[in-house]
């Protein structure tokens, strides 16, 4: 039988092991940000704000001219779009977890049908995110809006699936590009989905910060995919 001394030894050696083998995992940034399977017909596209506080206003135009800048171009209109942006604010408990969302409705062949992409203002407010970090959450959302899907935990992206502090990066444009050099699916069966993604508040900056970004809190984004 092991004595208590060997034990402790034994369980600091697994510990040390988990964490340099969790490190390099979590601190990785995919090349190219992945992409999703929508996409619009070209990059350019219209969206309508539906926002009514100036201050949101200014979130939308500051995250899609920040799109606009690296080559996808947002267009704002008055008319009906396919795209509308918008906040609302749920402070309930189950809520207020979630600081972005985004539903996407698109056929099997990757067009995009509809796209309703909101911030939760409430979340904001609670989780003390200032402008700034209120436009990344912005760029995050309409990334997905036009076709990403997340980098991994722990990336230095736009992407990252619990953004507060990242801009669109390099290997987020790269993965722009690359959606819109991949042509739409050819299918037999043009079925109509609905794809919800939910970013959740990242409420511990500060000590992710302290540790290099590099440990996943309790943030992540989810896609369900269902066929209606
Ligand atoms: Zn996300």
């Amino acid at each position: 039988m092991k004595s208590k001394h060997q034990l402790a030894i034994a369980s600091l050696m697994t510990v040390g092991a988990l964490m340099m083998t969790a490190q390099p995992i979590a601190a990785a940034t995919s090349s190219s940000t992945p992409i999703a399977p929508w996409r619009y017909d070209k990059k350019t596209t219209t969206y309508r704000d539906k926002s009514t506080s100036p201050y949101y206003k200014d979130v939308w135009r500051q995250a899609t001219k920040n799109w606009q800048k690296q080559g996808f171009k947002w267009q704002s209109t008055k008319n009906s779009s396919k795209t509308t942006l918008t906040s609302y604010a749920d402070k309930s408990a189950k809520g207020v977890v979630y600081i972005g969302m985004k539903q996407t409705t698109y056929t099997a062949s990757g067009r995009i049908i509809k796209n309703k992409v909101m911030l939760n203002r409430a979340s904001f407010q609670k989780f003390k995110y200032n402008k700034a970090e209120r436009v990344k959450v912005a760029e995050h959302e309409l990334g997905h809006a036009l076709g990403l899907a997340h980098n991994q935990r722990g990336s230095v992206s736009v992407m990252n699936p619990a953004n507060r502090s990242y801009a669109i990066k390099k290997v987020d444009v790269k993965g722009m590009q690359r959606r819109y050099q991949t042509p739409y699916k050819t299918v037999t069966n043009d079925t109509v989905y609905v794809a919800n993604s939910s970013l959740k508040a990242n409420p511990y900056l500060e000590i992710q910060t302290v540790f290099g970004h590099d440990h996943d809190c309790e943030t992540a984004s989810q896609f369900t995919l269902t066929p209606f």
